[in-house]
């Protein structure tokens, strides 16, 4: 297996501004990550608000060779309707990565969610005739389905060579994922499988204290970031994407897949005590994808204001915590929308592959944070 970098959440300058791309920091991510003999990277259409495949360019086609590296990207279903829109938007996805062919090309994200794409235009076909022009080397699909989903995908079809799929020790028994249900499907089809949210958006890195406890004590050497790496290192897959946020995530993401040894039995059973804790912990299972930004009306921040609730609980504290106050902070820029703003209009619903009742949710943030303790008053 390979670790690949992933470019979704790239290091920003404005924490409020998605497409402030830390260039500087990219690129230094970029040349430690080669330096070290990786070469893999991943990014799509839509990530940071449309600018990621360019980024991509800046930071790596300007900068190396064709043949020194691989790229896959991924077809934005969530914007697809009819079969006219499939030529231009692929078109332009060379362009903004400024280069001639993809390595892999993935449909994104083949689930529910998309279902007026992949019903209504002849997704796989086109992919397939890209691969014949020349333009792609390997196609396949990203999805956040479950097993009998991916079943009846690959069934369908025999021409995709890969499956890009959520893989994490949290995940790996969860009824709504299916992690290992969906391995274990695209090794019967024997596909080829890249593992997306190693850590959970984050989660697998910041767990709750007792769960910390349990696997200090047992290796205390060890971070705790790193028992979620050598979970997925050791699977049956061909690439592990991690999606760093600076150069020291990456230095540590890369340290560990470079020491992800197998873990022991017993250390399968921390993970499942630690899932546990976990669990009961995790207030949103939010992994900050924010495919629900885009599409809120009400221009919620809705994967930052689910970070910092779920900070704000795990901290466990019902008076004033930071992220309370960062809420605040927050609010107070121009042109957002908080948690009350929601009109419970659902259209994010559809969007977020997590399956969460997001303006649920965020009534319970409206509850938690939009109080007078935080310098809000009724
Ligand atoms: S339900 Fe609320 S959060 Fe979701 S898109 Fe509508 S306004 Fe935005
Ligand atoms: S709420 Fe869902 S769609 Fe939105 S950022 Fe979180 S996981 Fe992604």
């Amino acid at each position: 297996m390979k670790l690949g970098m992933g470019m979704m959440r790239l290091p920003i300058l404005d924490e409020n501004d998605f497409k402030s791309i830390d260039y500087e920091q990219v690129n230094e991510m970029v040349d430690a990550f080669m330096d070290v003999g990786f070469n893999q990277f991943d990014t799509a259409y839509v990530y940071h608000e449309g600018i990621g495949e360019d980024a991509f360019k800046k930071s790596v086609v300007e900068r190396y060779p064709r043949e020194s590296y691989k790229i896959s990207t991924k077809m934005p279903l969530f914007i697809i309707s009819e079969e006219s829109q499939l030529e231009p938007i692929f078109e332009e996805q060379l362009k903004n990565c400024g280069v001639d062919y993809f390595d892999y090309y993935m449909l994104h994200n083949v689930s529910g969610y998309t279902e007026t794409a992949w019903k209504n235009v002849d997704l796989y076909s086109f992919i397939q005739k890209k691969k014949e022009e020349g333009f792609i080397k390997h196609i396949g699909i990203s999805t956040h389905g479950n097993a009998e989903f991916l079943e009846e995908i690959l069934f369908m079809h025999p021409e995709l060579e890969f499956v890009l799929l959520q893989i994490n020790y949290l995940d790996w028994e969860d009824e709504g994922i299916e992690s290992r249900k969906c391995l274990e499907v695209a090794k019967k089809y024997e596909k080829q499988v890249m593992i997306m949210e190693p850590y959970k958006g984050g989660f697998l890195a910041d767990v709750p204290e007792d769960a910390e406890k349990i696997m200090k004590e047992h290796a205390p050497d060890r971070s705790v970031v790193s028992w979620a790496m050598r979970f997925v290192a050791n699977l049956d897959a061909c690439v592990v994407w991690t999606g760093a946020s600076s150069l020291e995530q990456l230095e540590s993401n890369i340290d560990e897949f470079n020491n992800a040894d197998p873990l022991s039995e017993r250390e399968f059973e921390i993970l499942e005590e630690v899932s546990e804790i976990i669990n009961s912990n995790i207030t949103v299972d939010c992994t900050k994808c924010r495919y629900c930004v885009e599409s809120c009306p009400e221009e919620i921040d809705i994967a930052k204001i689910f970070d910092l609730y779920n900070k704000h609980k795990i901290l466990g504290r019902d008076d004033w915590s930071q992220p309370g106050n960062a809420y605040l902070n927050y609010s107070r820029l121009p042109d957002v929308g908080i948690a009350s703003d929601c009109s419970e209009c659902e259209t994010c619903i559809e969007e977020c592959p997590q399956k969460i009742n997001i303006p649920e949710v965020l009534k319970d943030v409206a509850k938690t944070f939009e109080t007078e303790t935080y310098g809000f008053s009724d």
